[in-house]
């Protein structure tokens, strides 16, 4: 079936066709790091029934897309959550500076530059700050386990926030730290757990509160609200 025959009717951005032949039935999934809705298909649905599908829930997709929280890139005068606190960009132009330098205070991210897209340098700036971070955090609660971490590694994933590799290389989100500390602190104490235990046991889970800080608040806060980490930047 060409899926693409589908009217999306001034949905097209936001509706991302797949085809899944373990699908049984027609569904749609909110994907909120990409600002869209995934319709999965089984794989003999025929095009009008998906054309049906998404006719009637044609409401209930823009209804879930605007509620989305809006993008806040990093301009002068945005605030922006950074490790728990919330910190507003201000940047200092100046064309006759030789470099960038930007210094996390307080409450104020100052950003002397010389540049006029300097976006880039800030999100290059809390990438390492989130690296310093994160791994000093591994490290504190991995010091006690059996397993250490191998390598680490700081990405930019969408779907997960951390995973752990049966080799002992943890990977962590660099958006981590627009989170609050004890949801961070949940994620990099999951990945810890996994050192010891590659599943979801009850083991798992005990060794992973163990290493929380505050295991509950930061678990819950991560899988309410753990999607609003994409919208920074
Ligand atoms: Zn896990």
């Amino acid at each position: 079936m060409a899926e693409t025959n589908l009217d999306l009717a001034g949905l097209e951005r936001h509706v991302k066709i797949r085809r899944d032949s373990r699908a049984k039935r027609m569904a749609l999934r909110l994907d909120p790091a990409n600002r869209c809705v995934h319709l999965v298909l089984p794989r003999f649905a025929s095009p009008r029934k998906a054309q049906h599908f998404i006719d009637e829930h044609r409401q209930w997709v823009f209804d879930r897309i605007s509620e989305l929280p809006e993008f806040i890139p990093f301009v002068d005068g945005e605030v922006i959550p950074v490790l728990g606190r919330e910190v507003e960009i201000v940047v200092r132009y100046d064309e006759h500076r030789k470099s960038t330098k930007i210094e996390l205070q307080d409450h104020i991210l100052l950003v002397e530059t010389n540049l006029e897209d300097y976006e880039p340098r800030i999100k290059r700036f809390l990438k390492n700050l989130a690296r310093e971070y994160l791994t000093d955090m591994l490290e504190e609660k991995t010091s006690n386990l059996t397993r250490q971490s191998k390598k680490i590694q700081i990405r930019d994933t969408k779907s997960r926030w951390g995973s752990c590799s049966a080799d002992g290389n943890i990977s962590l989100s660099w958006r981590l730290i627009f989170a609050p500390l004890n949801a961070m602190d949940y994620v990099v104490a999951h990945e810890a757990a996994h050192l010891e235990h590659m599943d979801h046991s009850k083991r798992f889970w005990n060794l992973c509160e163990k290493l929380c800080v505050s295991y509950k608040d930061g678990k819950s806060w991560m899988r309410k609200h753990g999607y609003t980490l994409h919208r920074y930047g």
